[in-house]
């Protein structure tokens, strides 16, 4: 097994005092540097000596970041570098509110792009690999991305989010092995490629990166990406806070690993705001190491995540993220009963009878919360429709503890997904979670 990176397999013990090292002179380059920490992080809770000093200093959130930005514009006052500092910025999508700036040194630049170098190499590409990037380039953190490819000297393709028909004869034509894109549009682009006529199974393509939404985790999602091009997928997760990809799977398949040596894990229980223990459900805080440009200490992902600290079989020691469940702003509360969409997305696709595709509906009737799953036969299904809706409904009932009310369509009744896949229309207020 080979490395791109010594510090990728260093015993935990060091790794975590190196953790300690780092997070210490990031509280002092911060709140040295930026009046927002200088003003939010009390003076009795600078000295982080422990990993339990770092649960003392307060949390941020995706909100304070906007906020701070509003507050002095562009940038916010949580830079800690004079702005000539700045090489680079991406924004989020602002799909929550005003999009915001995450911000680069050059520094910071080089250093996330050999770390994306590092995952790629983690996941098998090589430079005798052709990686094509579909995924969107403008402002978007997931474009630079690419660099990473280069930097492990695989020929790249800079495709971007190119219209599928082009995409697959791009794919048909200079014959990639590794595409990277959203796990919803690899599904996608797989039976749009059938179509139109060309078989994604015997393509050149042999690995897919997904980013950018849960299913690469979810395994029956995998399983059917897997099949349909014959191919294996990786699963990656990233934030535009911090990098495009902060995490992403080796060939052994046990989970993303965290890059440990730029960022802090937390997981922490929404409810009691204590850490979960390993392998248990919680918010995922992160806190950056090594960022000069803008320092994130403990930020609030808003995803739920579940990890593992021992060894991988690859030999990596850094902690894996094995559950990435989707966000807590997802997290369905029905009749009291917590459910995440990604745990009806796993039944759904586990059943041979449905395309996969999915659509949840959430109302209130008389004070009740229903939600209601719609989904999809496949062509070839001939059986009885009722009997299918009642087996998806018991499904669901054993697994989550919810009644669901289900309406199985004709195939392709329901909209495909292009980038991001909204799935869920929630029709009830004032719910206690908006
Ligand atoms: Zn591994």
């Amino acid at each position: 097994m080979t490395y791109w990176d010594p510090i990728e397999t260093m015993p935990r013990e060091e790794l975590e005092e190196y953790q300690l090292k780092k997070m210490r002179a990031t509280v002092r380059h911060a709140v040295k540097q930026s009046p927002y920490y200088a003003r939010h992080i009390p003076k009795e809770c600078r000295d982080v000596r422990t990993m339990q000093d770092i649960a003392r200093l307060p949390a941020c959130d995706k909100d304070d970041i906007r906020k701070d930005q509003e507050v002095m514009p562009p940038l916010g006052r949580m830079l800690c570098v004079p702005e000539e500092k700045v090489v680079y910025i991406s924004a989020s999508s602002g799909s929550t509110g005003a999009p915001t700036a995450s911000p680069f040194t050059q520094l910071d630049f080089d250093e996330w792009i050999d770390y994306e170098a590092r995952l790629f190499y983690s996941s098998g590409l090589r430079n005798t690999d052709r990686y094509c990037h579909a995924l969107n380039f403008s402002l978007f953190v997931g474009g630079p991305c690419v660099l990473g490819a280069q930097k492990v000297g695989a020929l790249s393709i800079h495709a971007g989010t190119i219209p599928s028909e082009r995409l697959i004869k791009i794919i048909d034509q200079f014959k990639p092995t590794v595409i990277w894109t959203t796990p919803s549009y690899a599904w996608y682009l797989g039976e749009t490629a059938e179509k139109i006529g060309f078989d994604p199974a015997a393509s050149s393509i042999k690995r897919l990166f997904v980013a950018g939404e849960p299913g690469g985790s979810i395994e029956t999602t995998r399983r059917r990406i897997e099949s349909l091009w014959n191919a294996s997928v990786h699963d990656y997760y990233g934030i535009s806070d911090i990098f495009g990809a902060c995490a992403g799977e080796c060939t052994a398949k046990e989970g993303l690993h965290l890059a440990e040596d730029h960022m802090l894990l937390e997981v922490i229980d929404p409810e009691t705001n204590e850490h979960v223990a390993e392998g248990e459900k919680g918010e995922m805080y992160l806190t950056t190491l090594r960022k000069e440009a803008r320092p994130l200490i403990r930020f609030r992902t808003g995803d739920i995540v579940t990890y593992e600290t021992d060894q991988c079989s690859c030999g990596r020691t850094h902690l894996r993220l094995t559950g990435i469940h989707g966000r807590v702003d997802d997290m369905l509360i029905i009749k009291g009963v917590n459910v995440m969409p990604s745990a009806i997305e796993s039944i759904i696709r586990s059943n041979e009878d449905l395309t996969g595709e999915y659509r949840l509906l959430v109302t209130r009737e008389n004070h009740l919360d229903s939600l209601t799953v719609e989904t999809e036969h496949v062509d070839r299904f001939k059986g009885n429709l009722a009997q299918l809706e009642q087996k998806i409904q018991h499904d669901i009932k054993a697994t989550l503890g919810v009644s669901t009310r289900i309406v199985v369509y004709d195939e392709d009744t329901l909209p495909r997904a292009t980038h991001k896949a909204k799935r869920i229309i929630d029709k009830r207020e004032h719910v206690w979670n908006e």
